[in-house]
């Protein structure tokens, strides 16, 4: 096992965590700031490398102790290039160099991709889909992520841009979606599409929480809400099953909380729609790693370079 230690980052619209791994994905440090502090790009990639290096310095280490920075981030990136095409939620990013800027500002490796693809990846060395060759990944939160994993390893596509599960659209007609789309699943499940069902159902402000909370005490229009949701998800999942015939299917996220109400009719879903053949041995399961599943991920990415 590598001496050296990881850095893994994990940046979202609301929070930007910072960790120091053992080369045997094992947290040793940890801290997280709010990204809304850093309103501009520059001052969000400032505030980056302050974070790293204040962790390597609280942690009695030098450079030469760090195998690399690893950073997960919240919108599609060109992998090999290392840039950021843009971020739907933080204003001010496209097509930002990030590689080469931390690279030249940190003086050791940096490594990008996309949040849900490190979810994927660690999910599947280390989580729910881990001694699967073929692997379907979901992130369910305000977006809808994916990441697909393939004899093993991460499938990017060829603008590294492979997994956007929530930009399946599953009608023809149907809301217009921030990608550009219309009737995208993310345009009916995402979390806030779900919490303003919620509200309309219930007229009064509800989050997330407590709608998995009122599933579980068997509150029958709760439990309808979030059957509706499974069913929509299971739609998706279905033409995926049947297109990539992955071995298992993890969900993970905030809206994943919402256990068996919301697994049971995805799950009701697939196996009543999708074919026989593809569906004979697949298992659909909740994520392992929760919310650290980006970080380990980012880590995961600096030790195996890919
Ligand atoms: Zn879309």
């Amino acid at each position: 096992m590598s001496r050296k230690f990881i850095i893994a980052i994990d940046l979202g619209g609301t929070n930007l965590k910072i960790a120091l791994l053992t080369g045997g994905y094992e947290f040793k440090d940890r801290q997280t700031l709010r990204t809304r502090r850093f309103a501009q790009k520059d001052s969000l990639i400032q505030a980056i490398i302050d974070a790293v290096n204040k962790i390597i310095e609280k942690n009695c280490l030098g450079k030469a102790d760090i195998l690399g920075v690893g950073l997960g981030l919240p919108g599609p990136i060109d992998v090999k290039q290392g840039v950021v095409y843009f971020f739907p939620n933080i204003r001010g990013w496209k097509q930002v160099n990030l590689k080469k800027i931390l690279q030249s500002k940190l003086g050791m490796p940096a490594f990008l991709d996309n949040d849900a693809n490190l979810m994927s990846l660690a999910e599947s060395k280390l989580g729910a889909a881990r001694g699967y060759k073929n692997a379907v990944c979901l992130t369910l939160g305000t977006g809808v992520g994916g990441g697909i994993i393939i004899d093993g390893g991460l499938y990017r596509g060829t603008n590294s841009a492979a997994g956007e599960i929530g930009h399946i659209p599953i009608n023809e007609e149907g809301p217009s979606c921030n990608c550009g789309g219309r009737a995208c699943l993310e345009a009916y499940i995402g979390n806030d599409k779900i919490i303003k069902a919620a509200r309309k159902l219930f007229r009064r402000n509800i989050s997330l929480e407590e709608l998995s909370l009122m599933a579980r005490a068997r509150n029958k229009q709760a439990l309808q809400l979030w059957s509706e949701v499974g069913r929509r998800l299971g739609v998706a999942l279905t033409g995926v099953v049947n297109f990539l015939n992955p071995g298992v299917i993890v969900i993970g996220g905030g809206v994943a909380g919402a256990g068996r109400a919301l697994f049971d009719q995805v799950k009701k879903t697939i196996f009543s729609r999708a074919m026989k053949v593809q569906t004979g041995q697949l298992k659909v399961v909740k994520a392992k790693l929760g919310s650290d599943a980006g970080l380990i991920g980012a880590a995961i990415l600096v030790k195996t370079g890919s």
